[in-house]
Parts: structure tokens; C-alpha cells; sequence
């Protein structure tokens, strides 16, 4: 999903072009002037943006939707005064999508190239609501009138129809067939009645038919034809729309976060307040995962998807979107305070654009029904939202199928019973087996699927992130469970890597990689969670060993872990970050004790560990003594990072469960019910689209915005997911019985509810996001 360098310089000189041109002083400008900017107009027309997407044969530069949504990104940040919307997403792709046939297709092919030229303003209406596809087109009867015909009626509000040149509009003959009209701006019989609105950036115009005579090639399409090319302008058109929305969003979390920089109150910019922090933070969670959809299902349109997968992308960028443009503009307003509701300020441009823009191409309540209605109907196999990519390269493919068919092969016998069991390590699992979860893991590493992101020299696989991300979809999707080697695998042996001695490799790395060594993570204490800084665990050297005093607690898997890294005070009188050391502790001496925690599933996964006088060896010092927070903080990176990708795909399992459930309890018929899971798939697919963003800006320098987010994106979807559990189960989830799927998804609902606190908890991520993502104060 990374951008071309062509596909950059498209962004790059939409924005310059637009940051020059469309300031607020020349859209303010241009709304006093109804709302057409016509200089700018001609700027984008020479520049050849409404051909972007069209045929190279027209005129157009034969690109793609993702160069398309690159242009409407920063149009709509821009609120652009231009009906390039109208005319290059809605008449080209109608026109595009046109079967290249006889005199229609003369016809058709001279108004594209207009359109790619610039030379010409269109608009299209979808039916009798103008901007919606209903399937209805009786607003405009057609009459035939010897080759052509003869149109009578009024259209609904349409934007751009005021300045069309050309307007496409639908018409039902007396017998109800539907066909799709050119009718040029100026014909004879046509007029506009323009239509007051709140957007005024955007123009509505009724258009009025009094007897408008057309050639017989004006008529485009008919019949069924008709509805099946506007309901593909839809999906896609809302793809555009959505990249749109994400520009007035982004725009509007810019605003807020300047503004609130700058206010002054209390004596200090409110942009410090941690309630206005989280508030921008949530903002940029929204905004961010709304582009990781919009980027996604570009991209999927341009790998060539159609039908059901163009559905979907399609709901899943318009969804997101939408609600990231009403949660920015609301929010802009409300962080501007007074100021905020005045007409100066340009908050209520984008707010009242975002709701507009909201209703075209239908609600999202419309596009979450039909994601909800191909559930109900689809086969349980092929209901998977996290499908292989249909244009999967070759060797990814067949790495999926090896790792498929290698757990078909092993998955069975004894660890049978561990088929989807504990979806995550972490929150445990009541009625979990260490000894198996132990055992499988070595039949893992036998069978070469652990470390292999590592190092050869290390003995792994080398596998780049993407066939990292195949392997860890295909181990869950064949009902994998969760990983007791996690800790030591994806967390303590990059840090290792990294940080630790070639003897510490060698002593530890194989351990890890064979299964044989199971870690634990000595990090929290009574008075050092969130604030890791405040640990008070001492240890000092004494002859050739650490000797450690202290407590930690909440420690996940310390009964079953051999050895724990711990977060240790080893300058006497240091504060806070400094002095620290990352020790590598054997967990099994006289000197510690551990205590199970009973924890709200009933289970005890996580621990007290006490350490009284424990001892280590000297040189096991996990990088240099007393910068034990640098190397402290690079594990948690490596925690929240590319590790949880793995996790992830667990979360298609537990979301199947979940719908293979609403199926056969009747939950899927509530319409409630029906909306929050089709919306659950949805954001489990755009969380997957950012966690693409991520592995693609991993394999580059610096992780951006989309790594910042991707553990609150995750964590509240799988709360979320946990609460919808247990709304689907119903009083199900109260009474506990036998029936191993609800038993999974009454585990779902609990284990949930330790992801948002664990690995840093909502808040903190929130403070991360807004100083580190959005440069907010500390
Ligand atoms: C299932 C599970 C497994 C775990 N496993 C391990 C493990 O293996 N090893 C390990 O070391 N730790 C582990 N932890 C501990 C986990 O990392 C901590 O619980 C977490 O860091 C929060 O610390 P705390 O519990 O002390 O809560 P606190 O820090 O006391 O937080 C309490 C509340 O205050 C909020 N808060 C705190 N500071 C701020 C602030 N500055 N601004 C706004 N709000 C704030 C928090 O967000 C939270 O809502 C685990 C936790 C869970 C739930």
C-alpha cells in the first residue's frame, strides 16, 4: 500500500497547487460568488486532473483510483470551490464504465474527452434521489420520438447541475425502463432552479425537463444494464468520496490542534490539557485508520476487485470515512470553543460539508446493511474478512499453503483440544494446559515456524514482514492457538539482537528458538505501571552476580517461564530513568517466589514475583548497566509493533466465531445486532489495511502515524468485539455451559478487557498519539 514516487508527486503537487490557491480567504471568495471558483477550475482542468483515471484514449492519463483518491483528499481538505468531484469521479466513471459500442460509444467517448480535458463541467444523477442509487428513475419520463426521445420531469438536487455542460441523468419510460441520458447543459426545454444549502462550497441545482428532445445516441444505456453501471459508480465513486471525507477530516484535526496550540487560558495553551489531548488523539485515530480504508480499498480496486470484495472495500472506506469526517468537524468546532460556532471560523465549512457528504452515494447505515445481508447468506468458508489477497505473489501463496497444510498435518492427536484455544497470550485461558501449549511449541520450532523473522545466524528463516504476516494469518486462520514462546520469540529475542552480547545470543537464542526456554516480562511493579520509570526493584553486584531485591507484579507466565527479564534499579539513588538496568534473571531459585493472581476470567495467568536476595550472573546485563531504559523501551517497541501483527490475525477467528454464533442464535436478524458486527468486520478490515501501512513503513526508515495508532486501534476493536460477544450471546453469557464456542466467546468477552491497559493502556497510548503524533505538549 505505499505510494509510487509518481503516486507522491500527485499528492505532493495537489497539495502545493491547492495550499496556494485554496486558502479560506479565495474558498470564502468564491462562495460569495456561488460557490465555483472558476479560475481554479481551469488550473486543475490544464493540469489534467479530471482525466486522471481516464483512458489514455480519451485523453486521460490511464492511472488509477488511488492517484483519483490522492486528488480528492486534498481537494476535500481544501473544501475546493470546483465540481471536480461531479465531473471526473461521477459522469467519467459512469461514462467509463460504458460498453465501448457503435454510436453511444462516439458519443460517450467524445464527452470523456472533454471531461480529461478539462473542457467541459458534468454531473450524474443516480436515480430519483440524485445522489443515491435506489434503483428508482421515475423523477424523468422518456418518451421515444422517432430515432431519439423526449424527456419531461424534474430532477432532485444535484451538485454541479447550475454549471453542467453536460448532465447524465436517469429516466423510466412509460413501461418502467430505466435508461441513462447525456443531456447537454444548454439543451432547448432544460432549466436549473438552484436549491439553497448549508454546504456552500458545493452548489445544488434542480434541473427541470419541459419537452427536452435527445438523439437516439444520447441514450447511453437501458435496462437492467443501467442500474448494474450506476451501482458500480456507487462503490467506487464512494471510494473518491470517502478520500474526500478523510481530507475535510484531516483538515479539521490540522485546525484544532493549531488553535488549541495557540489558546491561551489558565495560564497555559489548552493544547496541554489532557482532556483536549485525547480528544485530538481520538481524532487522529479516527482520521488514520479512515486512510489505512481509503488507501486499502483503493488499492484493492486497482489489484482489479469486483463483486462481493468491491462491496466491501467499498463500505469500508465510505464507513470510516464518513465517521472520521463527523467526529473531526464536531470536534474542531467544540476545541475552538466561542469561536468555533462563529461564521468566521472555518469550522462550520468542513462540518457542514462532512454531513452533506455524508448522504451521498447512501448512508452508512445502507452500506453496513448490505455488508450485514452478504453475511447472512454467505458459506461460513467464505466468510472470511481477512481473505488471501486474490493477487497474492506466487511465493506468498505458496507459503500460505505450506503453513495451511503443515497444521492440517500436526494440529491433531493430543493438540487437537488446543484448536483456537487463547486467541492471545496474555489475558489467559482458565482451562489452558501449559505442558501441551509447551509441547506444541516445540513441535513448532521442529517444524521450523519459530524465529522466522530471524537472522539465519540465529537460526531462522529470514522471512521479509509480509511473509511473516502470511504465516501468522495462515497459523490462525487453521485455528492456531496462542503462543507461550510470544514473549521470548517476538519480544526478548529482537531485543537480544539488538542490545545483547554474542554470548547472551548464544546462550539464550537457541533456547528460544527450540522451544526449550520460556521467558516472562518483569516490568510492572505495585507503584510503577504506567509510569514504568518509578521501578524500585534494586539489584547490585556482588562478586561475579547480580543479587535482587523487589517486587514485580502482574506477570504473565511466570510459573511456566524458566527466566524473566527484569526492569531493575542498579544505581543506588537514581531517579527515574536513569540507573536502570534489564537484567536476565533465572526464574527457578531459592531466592524468588511467585504467587498466582486470580484475574477476572478465573484463571491465573498473570503473577506476583518476589525477589528476595535472587541472584544472576554479572555478565547478564541486557545491554550496558544503568541504560537499561533504552534498551526497556525498544523491547515495548518491538511489543507494539510488528509482533501484534500476529496477534491480529486471531482476531478474524474470534470474529467468525462470533458471526457463525449470530447466526444460528437469530442475533444476525436484529438490526441492531446485524449493523455493530457488519461494522466489526469492516474496522477488522481497515485495521489490517493499517497494519499493512505499518509493515510497509517498517520495511522503510521511521514508523509513522499508522504505527502510533495501531495498539488503540486494536485493543478498542477487540474490546468492542468482546462486548458485542456478549450482546450476541445474550443470556448465554451469564450462564455458563458446555458449548465450546460460546465458551469462546464468553472468553473473548473477558480476555478483552485486559487489552486496552495491558502493553500500555488507552490513556497512555492517547498521551503518545497527541505529543508524539500530533506534537501537542507535555
Ligand atoms: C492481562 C495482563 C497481563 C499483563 N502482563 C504483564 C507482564 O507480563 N509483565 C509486566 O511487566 N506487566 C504486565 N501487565 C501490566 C500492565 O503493563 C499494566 O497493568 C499497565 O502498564 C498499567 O499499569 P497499572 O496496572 O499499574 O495501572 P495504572 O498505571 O495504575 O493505571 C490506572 C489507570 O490510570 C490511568 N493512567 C495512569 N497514568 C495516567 C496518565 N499519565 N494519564 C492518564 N491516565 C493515566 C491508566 O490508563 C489506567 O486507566 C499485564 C497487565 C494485564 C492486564
Amino acid at each position: 500500500m505505499a505510494l509510487t514516487l509518481e503516486q507522491q508527486h500527485i499528492a505532493d503537487s495537489a497539495a502545493e497547487l491547492l495550499g496556494q490557491r485554496a486558502g479560506s480567504a479565495a474558498v470564502r471568495a468564491a462562495i460569495e460568488q456561488g460557490g465555483f471558483d472558476r479560475d481554479l477550475w481551469q488550473q486543475v482542468a490544464e493540469l489534467g486532473w479530471c482525466g486522471v483515471h481516464l483512458p489514455e484514449q480519451h485523453g486521460g492519463l490511464g492511472l488509477g483510483l488511488t492517484e483519483l483518491c490522492l486528488l480528492a483528499e486534498a481537494l476535500g481538505r481544501h473544501l475546493a470551490p470546483v465540481p471536480w468531484f461531479e465531473t471526473a469521479v461521477l459522469a467519467g466513471l459512469a461514462l467509463k464504465a460504458l460498453p465501448a459500442v457503435g454510436p453511444v460509444e462516439d458519443h460517450a467517448g467524445r464527452a470523456l474527452q472533454r471531461i480529461a480535458s478539462g473542457a467541459c463541467v458534468a454531473t450524474l444523477s443516480l436515480g430519483d434521489d440524485a445522489l443515491r442509487w435506489t434503483g428508482r428513475h421515475g423523477a424523468l419520463r422518456a418518451t421515444a420520438a422517432g430515432e431519439g426521445w423526449r424527456v419531461e420531469g424534474v430532477t432532485a438536487p444535484l451538485p454541479a447541475a447550475g454549471s453542467a455542460d453536460l448532465l447524465l441523468l436517469t429516466a423510466s419510460t412509460a413501461s418502467g425502463e430505466p435508461l441513462l441520458l447525456a443531456v447537454p447543459g444548454d439543451a432547448a426545454g432544460l432549466s436549473v432552479q438552484r436549491v439553497a444549502n448549508h454546504d456552500l462550497t458545493r452548489p445544488l441545482a434542480r434541473v427541470g425537463l419541459a419537452g427536452v428532445a435527445l438523439p437516439g445516441a444520447a441514450c447511453l444505456a437501458r435496462g437492467p444494464a443501467v442500474d448494474a453501471l450506476l451501482q458500480g459508480v456507487q462503490q467506487r465513486a464512494a471510494i473518491v468520496l470517502a478520500a474526500e471525507q478523510l481530507g475535510v477530516a484531516q483538515r479539521s484535526l490540522d485546525l484544532a490542534v493549531a488553535y488549541t496550540g495557540e489558546r491561551t487560558q489558565f495560564g497555559q495553551p489548552v493544547a496541554r490539557f489532557q482532556a483536549v489531548k485525547h480528544r485530538c488523539a481520538q481524532t487522529m485515530v479516527a482520521v488514520e485508520l479512515a486512510r489505512s480504508a481509503v488507501l486499502g480499498a483503493a488499492a484493492a480496486v486497482d489489484a482489479g476487485a469486483q463483486g462481493a470484495d468491491l462491496a466491501r472495500a467499498a463500505a469500508m472506506a465510505r464507513c470510516h470515512a464518513a465517521d472520521a469526517a463527523r467526529v473531526a468537524t464536531q470536534e474542531s468546532i467544540q476545541l475552538h470553543g466561542g469561536m468555533g460556532y462563529t461564521w468566521d471560523c472555518d469550522a462550520h465549512l468542513h462540518f457542514k460539508r462532512a454531513q452533506a457528504a455524508s448522504q451521498w452515494l447512501g448512508p452508512c447505515g445502507e452500506w453496513l446493511d448490505r455488508v450485514a445481508d452478504a453475511m447472512a447468506t454467505t458459506a461460513d468458508a467464505e466468510r472470511a474478512p481477512v481473505a488471501a489477497p486474490a493477487n497474492e505473489p506466487a511465493p506468498d501463496a505458496a507459503l500460505r499453503g505450506e503453513v495451511l497444510q503443515w497444521m492440517q498435518q500436526h494440529l491433531q492427536g493430543r493438540f487437537a483440544a488446543l484448536r483456537h484455544q487463547g486467541g492471545l497470550v496474555g489475558p489467559g485461558d482458565a482451562g489452558f494446559s501449559a505442558d501441551l501449549a509447551k509441547a506444541w511449541e516445540q513441535q513448532l520450532a521442529a517444524g521450523g515456524w519459530v524465529g522466522i523473522g530471524w537472522p539465519r545466524r540465529f537460526g531462522g528463516r529470514e522471512l521479509p514482514i509480509a511473509q511473516q504476516v502470511v504465516v501468522h494469518e495462515a497459523y490462525a486462520r487453521a485455528g492456531g492457538p496462542g503462543r507461550l514462546g510470544h514473549i521470548g520469540e517476538h519480544l526478548l529475542a529482537p531485543t537480544l539482537m539488538a542490545f545483547g552480547t554474542p554470548e547472551q545470543q548464544q546462550r539464550f537464542l537457541p533456547g528460544i528458538r527450540a522451544g526449550t526456554e520460556y521467558w516472562a516480562q518483569g516490568y510492572s511493579e505495585p507503584n510503577a505501571g504506567s509510569d514504568l520509570a518509578n521501578v524500585q526493584t534494586r539489584a547490585r553486584l556482588e562478586g561475579a552476580a547480580w543479587v535482587i531485591d523487589g517486587q514485580k507484579v502482574w506477570t504473565s507466565w511466570a510459573r511456566e517461564a524458566d527466566w524473566i527479564f527484569v526492569l531493575a534499579r542498579t544505581e543506588p539513588g537514581s531517579l527515574r530513568h536513569q540507573g536502570l538496568s534489564l537484567l536476565l534473571v533465572p526464574l527457578r531459585q531459592p531466592g524468588i517466589t511467585i504467587r498466582p493472581i486470580r484475574q477476572i476470567t478465573g484463571g491465573a495467568e498473570f503473577n506476583e514475583v518476589f525477589f528476595d536476595g535472587a541472584r544472576t550472573e554479572a555478565s547478564l546485563c541486557l545491554g550496558a548497566p544503568g541504560q537499561g531504559w533504552k534498551v526497556a523501551m525498544a523491547l515495548l517497541g518491538f511489543e507494539r509493533g510488528v509482533s501484534t501483527l500476529g496477534q491480529q490475525a486471531h482476531f478474524e477467528g474470534e470474529l467468525n466465531d462470533l458471526i457463525a454464533a449470530a447466526r444460528r442464535n437469530g442475533a444476525l436478524a436484529d438490526p441492531v445486532l446485524r449493523r455493530r458486527i457488519a461494522q466489526a468486520a469492516l474496522a477488522l478490515q481497515a485495521q489490517r489495511c493499517n497494519a499493512l501501512r505499518v509493515l510497509d513503513a517498517a520495511e522503510g526508515a521511521t514508523p509513522g502515524r499508522e504505527a502510533l495508532v495501531a495498539k488503540y486501534i486494536w485493543s478498542n476493536w477487540r474490546r468492542d468485539l468482546g462486548a458485542l460477544a456478549a450482546d450476541v450471546m445474550g443470556l448465554h453469557t451469564d450462564a455458563i455451559d458446555d458449548d465450546p464456542s460460546a465458551q469462546r466467546l464468553r472468553a473473548l468477552w473477558l480476555t478483552s478487557r485486559a487489552d486496552t491497559v495491558y502493553a500500555g493502556s488507552n490513556e497512555i497510548q492517547l498521551n503518545l498519539i497527541a505529543e508524539r503524533g500530533l506534537g501537542m505538549p507535555r
